[in-house]
């Protein structure tokens, strides 16, 4: 039988029933189901300054992080944002390959705990496996309606989470209580509700293997020192089954045993002694298996094991794999994030959180009014991004004798994340300009905030 064979016959050719590991990478891999899902379900609840710590208030288009206030005028940080997160993981996925897939996706994370209430429902691998080849009894039937109300409450508990990183989490929970949520966060809650179900329940691997785009890429981004869960060919083969006792060397076998735990344990159902495939998700369940296979027959760990194709060609050492982690590949794109995140901090740092904008009255040109003076009229409009009330003071620089006409506010108060428009009539003494137009600066300043400058004309008539 080909190996692929093997596989195919292990995990059956259609449903996956994957074995459950024990390992430190086991643990691992339930270390970030915890600290993954304390983040997701805990974070809309957190309280920052009054208001929910984390919101994407699509209906107030205002994206609250923390103390800071996005606009959609402030897209660009959420661009930038974006791209650092793929770049992180470019570089990530070059370093340490599909380590994200193998123990922080959510579809892994999502699968792992709805395996985890299938076991306790259904039992053990061999143990779901014939409850799913029995005939319709009560013993089933109770134990499949219950694993399945347990998925349901977490899908819509998931989908409920989801919509409160959109809408203020606590006025959804008090409509949820009250039976009066909108027609969009309810179908929304419903939504995710549904497609968390579906993917970690039924789709698993499918998702992995045939629509996370991620898994399609991510092989332009391996090279031969890239972390890969591998197979040690030279020292487990020739396979063979063969007693605890039994050297395998007389025997002219090689140290695997050809006991298929590391393919029954494989959430993605393959056999990892076939080589590199793209199905692996790294998530090293195989070598949690083959390790405590390892320990009984009283072999060294390690004949499945986190490794590069070069370490294995070469028999390296694990300071040789560490000498070639900062590689050229791994050296630009680390120069290329290092430098996004500098472009990406120093713009935020020098944000100021208000935004003018400055428009000529059309109606008026320039116009010359009492005491020899020529007056153009504009609109300011500014914008309070900030979560206080703010005053601001208006001036202009860069034309000699530009003033602020007697009568134009000077000064004026905006609400918190609120914003005004304000007419402002500037004069400038005849004479004191050619005719023509001339380039000034309006400054708009907040104490304590910062100031902006908006460029802008002021016309002189013949
Ligand atoms: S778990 Fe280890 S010993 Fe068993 S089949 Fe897999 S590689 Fe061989
Ligand atoms: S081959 Fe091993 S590391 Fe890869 S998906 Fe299967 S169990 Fe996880």
């Amino acid at each position: 039988m080909s190996a692929v064979g093997t596989a195919a016959a292990v995990q059956g050719h259609g449903k996956i029933y994957p074995r459950t590991a024990k390992g430190i990478y086991t643990r691992w891999r339930w270390f970030f189901v915890f600290a993954t899902q304390l983040f997701f379900y805990g974070m809309p609840w957190l309280q920052w300054g009054g208001r929910q710590a984390m919101l994407f208030d699509i209906d107030a288009r205002r994206f609250y992080i923390f103390g800071l206030v996005l606009y959609p005028q402030d897209v660009f940080y959420l661009a930038a944002l974006l791209i650092l997160s793929a770049l992180l993981l470019f570089l990530f996925t070059a370093m340490a390959g599909r380590q994200w897939c193998g123990y922080a996706c959510p579809q892994t994370v999502y699968t792992e705990i709805f395996l985890w209430v299938e076991e306790k429902f259904e039992g053990s691998r061999a143990q779901r496996m014939r409850l799913d080849a029995a005939p319709l009894s009560w013993n089933k039937l109770w134990r499949k309606a219950g694993k399945h109300l347990v998925w349901i409450a977490i899908g819509l508990w998931t989908g409920f989470t989801f919509v409160g990183y959109f809408t203020p989490i606590r006025e959804l929970a008090t409509s949820v209580v009250a039976f009066s949520v909108g027609p969009w966060a309810l179908f929304w809650v419903l939504f995710y509700g549904f497609a968390t179900w579906g993917n970690a329940g039924f789709m698993r691997e499918q998702v992995c293997k045939y629509m996370c785009p991620y898994a399609r890429f991510q092989g332009a981004m391996f090279d031969r020192d890239t972390l890969i869960v591998t197979y040690v060919k030279k020292r487990g083969d020739p396979r063979g089954k063969r007693s605890k006792k039994a050297d395998p060397h007389t025997l002219g076998l090689g140290d695997c045993i050809d006991c298929t735990l590391c393919v029954q344990v494989c959430p993605t159902g393959i056999d990892i002694r076939d080589g590199l495939q793209y199905e692996c998700i790294s998530c090293a369940a195989c070598i949690d298996a083959c390790d405590e296979v390892m320990d009984t027959m009283g072999y060294p760990r390690g004949l499945i094991r986190y490794s590069t194709e070069a370490a294995i060609a070469g028999d390296w050492s694990r300071r040789d794999i560490l000498r070639r982690v900062l590689r050229p590949r791994v050296l630009i794109y680390s120069t290329i994030l290092a430098v996004a995140v500098v472009v990406f901090v120093t713009s935020l740092w020098v944000r100021t959180p208000f935004k003018v904008d400055v428009m000529r009255d059309r109606a008026t040109l320039a116009r010359l009014v009492k005491g020899g003076e020529i007056e153009n009229i504009y609109r300011i409009h500014i914008m309070n991004a900030t979560e206080r009330e703010q005053r601001f003071t208006l001036g202009v620089e860069g034309l000699p004798g530009l003033t602020l006409a007697e009568g134009t506010e000077a000064a004026v108060t905006v609400a918190p994340e609120q914003s005004t428009s304000i007419p402002v009539q500037l004069r400038l003494p005849y004479g004191t300009a050619a005719a023509g137009s001339h380039r000034f600066d309006f400054v708009v300043s907040a104490p304590g905030v910062g100031h902006v400058r908006e460029k802008s004309v002021f016309l002189v008539p013949h």
